[in-house]
């Protein structure tokens, strides 16, 4: 995993796809980006950052009972241990510090869930920043209490209804939000997504995960390196995040979505939000609402990185249903006392299938990225489990 072609392409996929008005300001965020992850000094106050508020570094714990059942020895990281409960914090704390740098006072986000809203308002209140969420208004309806969250952490959110009513169309209004006024707002965008150099600068931000679980597996494993790394894939960022820490090892990649919204299982190339990669679209080339369990994984897309690494065949992906999700998020409640989201579950449910067949052998060593935890899918889960 190394930089995009100066276009912004990772292989075929990727590149800049936006309207004239704002070829200016992803320029601008393409140079700032760059010189400021080059600057020491502001690498240093993001580590100082993700450790003293974000709780970095996160653990690496091995998991012994469910280990045991399965005969595959599997160890989690631990990014539901994060400020906010997930992986998502990592890239917003890079975003608004970066936004902070630029001398921007605003930072736009998109949000499906909402967990990125939230994620996004809790760093604009760090540092000051006001904060605009899109939201689908059926997503409104359906996540009150993000809504909730978002406004009591200082944040405006703004329910956009054209479209599905959806995250997708929450993003399309986020672009056209930025477009003039990009000198004083930042878009701060959720995962490995959009217009170049937005692929590249999350994965940089989320490659912390991937950087510390190499070191902690070292410690941890024998053989210093897992033979498969496994995350889930919705946009792609905790995947990306946790493979640039591998990708240069031996290890197995193996990218996880969600049947209903598995864009590179079951997408074909074509070009949304400002960027080409697998989309779910149909023969007309419209693009098909995702549909999963977990709204985190509800992208028609994925990272055009993630398109690159299945084509080069340097990551593998799979896809898991709702039932095998379900029952990982149970099975690793009652083996090992987490209460995982169900769309880290994703990443667990193919390990469960996997262990102990010619894809995942007995005896292998297996580093999952949980990257959140399941408190927000509580009810959510006690109604499926009816
Ligand atoms: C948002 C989210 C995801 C999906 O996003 P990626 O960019 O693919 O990582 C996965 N897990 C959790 C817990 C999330 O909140």
């Amino acid at each position: 995993m190394t930089a995009p072609a100066s276009d912004g392409r990772f292989g075929a996929f990727g590149g800049r796809y936006v309207p004239e008005a704002l070829i200016p300001a992803c320029r601008t965020l393409e140079r700032e980006f760059a010189q400021a992850w080059a600057d020491p000094g502001f690498r240093a106050t993001l580590s100082r950052t993700l450790r003293l508020y974000a709780g970095r570094p996160t653990p690496v714990t091995p998991a012994t009972r469910l280990s045991a059942e399965l005969g595959v020895t599997v160890l989690f990281k631990r990014e539901d241990l994060a400020h906010t409960g997930s992986h998502k914090i990592n890239n917003v704390l890079g975003q608004a510090l970066l936004a902070q740098r630029m001398g921007r006072t605003q930072m736009l986000a998109e949000t499906g869930a909402g967990q990125h809203g939230v994620a996004a308002a809790t760093a604009g209140a760090l540092l000051g920043l006001d904060v605009t969420v899109f939201m689908g208004a059926k997503d409104v309806e359906r996540q009150q209490l993000n809504v909730f969250r978002m406004e009591l952490l200082g944040a405006t959110v703004v329910p956009v209804t054209s479209g599905g009513q959806t995250l997708a169309d929450a993003t399309s209004e986020a672009f056209r939000h930025w477009v003039g006024r990009s000198e004083t707002a930042h878009y701060c965008i959720g995962s490995t997504l959009g217009p170049h150099p937005y692929p590249l600068m999350v994965r940089e931000f989320q490659r912390v995960i991937g950087e510390e679980a190499r070191a902690q597996c070292s410690e941890l494993l024998p053989a210093a390196v897992p033979d498969f790394v496994v995350a889930c894939v919705g946009g792609g960022s905790n995947a990306a995040g946790t493979f640039a820490g591998f990708v240069d090892t031996s290890a197995r990649l193996v990218g996880v979505e969600a049947a209903g919204g598995a864009a590179i299982g079951r997408g074909s190339p074509g070009i949304l939000h400002g960027f080409e990669s697998y989309l779910l679209q149909d023969g007309d080339g419209q693009v098909l609402e995702a549909h999963s369990v977990s709204a985190g994984l509800d992208y028609p897309g994925v990272g055009p990185e993630h398109a690159h690494l299945a084509d080069s065949g340097r990551a593998t992906y799979v896809s898991a249903t709702d039932d095998e999700v379900l029952a990982a998020l149970v099975k690793l409640a009652r083996t090992e006392g987490l209460l995982g989201a169900l769309e880290s579950c994703h990443a667990l449910a193919w390990v469960l299938r996997a262990a102990g067949t010619s894809e995942l052998p007995t005896g292998s060593t297996v580093l999952v990225t949980l990257s959140g935890r399941g408190d927000k899918d509580a009810a959510q889960v006690r109604e499926l489990l009816k």
